[in-house]
């Protein structure tokens, strides 16, 4: 299914974190880069997303949007970094607009106290670098219901909640429609109809998965974390009533403790096997979608950034 030399698209997704709050060099935290058209947006800001931004050879300041799905900590931690380095005027930041971000409630506290954390570099680097206050300006959008909640440049993202326990709201997915097709991503979430409705028929749904042993399941702490997340097999059934062109894991949550080692990627798709049958991929650190007539994937290696030849 998967093709070397794809033909570039102009609606093209890219995992920068396929990871959770685990420190891993291989699976940043939670990222996803849209390039759709002029428009080139980031769901999600977990650790490292400014490096593999610059992996992409995407000048920082080329984003027009953060959109958030949710705030635990993995997901918004690369925020500061990403924020405030693309406001250095260095050749990778390209511009001093204002940081703009858009999220479910919440966002607009997050933003505002981050604004106070790091007041003092802000003070400290427009008055001794002279650099144009604008730049480090944020701009928040905020929403608290199933819509729209950004059009422009042909681009439009219709936010959806999703369940990722009584708790843990609020909790959104993203769809995204360019030119005809749509990418939808989950965000984190159980097993959610509202990821049905929104992914049906898109030309790539990017859920996220969690896998445990069947020896770890007894233990309290592992069924807490797999209550809030879908198991590959449930995962199957979204994509197999969602029917999209590809189906692709990211936020990948193994569970295993000091006796018990994480299950391998390929039970995953074992699992996913067991209830749906159509075009599967486990995401990996800076694999991209290029969305056209059909969906190519093209992989990088997440240490050097280099284009490796497709595989799997
Ligand atoms: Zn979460
Ligand atoms: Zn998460």
């Amino acid at each position: 299914m998967m093709e070397r030399a794809s033909p570039e698209s102009d609606f093209r997704v890219s995992l920068l974190g396929t990871g959770t709050p685990a420190p891993r060099p291989d699976r940043f935290g939670p990222s996803t880069l849209v390039e759709a058209g002029d428009q080139k947006l980031l769901i999600d800001a977990g650790r490292g997303a400014t490096i593999r931004l610059h992996q992409l050879g995407v000048p920082l300041g080329r984003i027009d949007a953060l959109l958030l799905t949710h705030y635990h900590s993995d997901h918004i931690v690369g925020i500061p970094d990403l924020w405030l380095t693309r406001w250095l005027q260095f050749h990778y930041t390209a511009r001093a607009a204002p940081f703009r971000v858009i999220g479910p409630t919440g966002a607009r506290d997050l933003m505002s106290h981050l604004e106070r954390a790091h007041a003092l570099d802000i003070k400290i680097r427009t008055e001794g670098e002279k650099l144009p206050p604008q730049g480090a300006s944020v701009v928040v959008q905020e929403f608290d219901n199933d819509g729209v909640i950004y059009e422009e440049g042909g681009v439009r993202v219709i936010a959806f909640a999703v369940d990722h326990g009584a708790a843990i709201k609020p909790a959104y997915g993203y769809r995204i429609e360019y030119g005809g097709r749509a990418a939808v991503i989950s965000g984190d979430t159980r097993y959610n109809e509202n990821v049905v409705k929104y992914g049906a028929g898109a030309d790539l749904l990017i859920h996220e998965v969690a896998i445990a042993r069947s020896e770890l399941m007894s233990e309290a702490y592992v069924q807490r974390i797999m209550a809030h997340h879908t198991t590959a097999r449930e995962a199957g059934m979204v994509f197999q009533r969602a029917r999209p062109k590809l189906a692709a894991y990211t936020h990948l949550v193994f569970l295993a403790n000091e006796r018990v080692s994480p299950a391998p990627a390929a039970d995953l798709i074992t699992e996913t096997r067991q209830s749906y049958s159509g075009p599967l991929v486990v995401g990996e650190d800076l694999m991209s979608f290029e969305i056209g007539e059909t969906v190519h994937i093209r992989c990088r290696h997440p240490g050097t950034g280099a284009a490796e030849s497709a595989k799997m």
